[in-house]
């Protein structure tokens, strides 16, 4: 997760482009609906796009269709900006989930639902699988809870998860919890973590670091490690474990990556840090 700016693009140009080019399958429906979707455009930039908000508008299944038939094979130079997103926006990260995956553009508000919002440039954010296993959730039985949307939700600055690892050193049970029980955004950090972090896809990705990690601490932690050859206690560890944290934090422009919510939860685990502690020391 990530909260970033969304480019510049100037959706009512796009729209007015299309809904007026008489070759396309979308005339005259997309004209017809024309002061719809500006209404709705205008809606969804100033509720940033709350689910709980917007009401869909009713169009018919054919204008549908030529709206998504627009978003997966634009129109001869339009919505260029749909191929830089995918290509250039975050290609290290995954807004959506925090994890180190992209090539996808989510729809967050549901294209199916939304079909509006099929090429709203607001509404598409880069993500990873987390995308399709969501699927078309976007909100809970009953408000506020709703998926985090990283161009409006300014609380992504705050570190909001942590992991939390339970059971045998070898092979932990490894969750993921919000940090702090009161924070005011709780039922919204809660449903996104439902619905959107947890996957078999993140916890396989946790279950491997801690593998490795926990097998060979002294190759991953090489560079932040002291360099003396007494043995480190896991006071010291924690110190270490803080530094590449926050290192990790810089590198991604986010304190909710992965291996943030992973080293968070990791320093607050003492025992585990002495046993992983006492694995670097054997092999010093
Ligand atoms: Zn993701």
């Amino acid at each position: 997760m990530k909260r970033i700016d969304p480019p510049a693009i100037d959706d009512i140009e796009e729209l007015t482009l299309l809904a007026n080019n008489e070759g396309l399958g979308s005339y005259p429906g997309l004209m017809n609906e024309y002061s719809g979707f500006l209404s709705q455009y205008n809606e969804y930039s100033k509720s940033g796009g709350n689910p709980w908000n917007i009401v869909p508008l009713t169009i018919s299944d054919h204008l549908k269709k030529a709206l998504r038939t627009h978003y997966g094979s634009p129109p001869e130079g339009r919505l260029q900006f749909i191929k830089n997103y995918r290509r250039g926006l975050s290609p290290t990260l995954c807004l959506m989930c925090g994890g180190f995956g992209n090539g996808t553009l989510d729809h967050y508000l549901p294209k199916e639902d939304f079909p509006e919002y099929s090429f709203f440039s607001k509404n598409l954010v880069p993500a990873c699988n987390c995308n399709s296993l969501r699927g078309r959730t976007v909100k809970g039985a009953a408000p506020p809870a709703r998926v985090i949307h990283p161009y409006y939700d300014d609380f992504l600055a705050d570190r909001l998860y942590q992991a939390v690892f339970q059971g045998e050193f070898s092979a932990p049970s490894i969750s993921i919890e919000i940090i702090d029980k009161n924070h005011p955004k709780f039922d919204i950090l809660k449903f996104h973590l439902d619905e959107v972090i947890k996957n078999d896809s993140t916890q396989g990705w946790f279950e491997k670091y801690w593998s490795d990690l926990s097998q060979r601490p002294h190759d991953k932690l090489e560079l932040v490690l002291p360099l003396s050859s007494q043995d480190l206690s896991a006071a010291d560890l924690k110190v270490a474990l803080e530094r590449y944290r926050n290192h990790m934090d810089k590198d991604h422009d986010t304190p909710n990556n992965w291996l943030s919510i992973f080293y968070t939860g990791l320093m607050r685990d003492h025992d585990r840090l002495d046993q992983l502690a006492a694995v670097i020391n054997s092999n010093r």
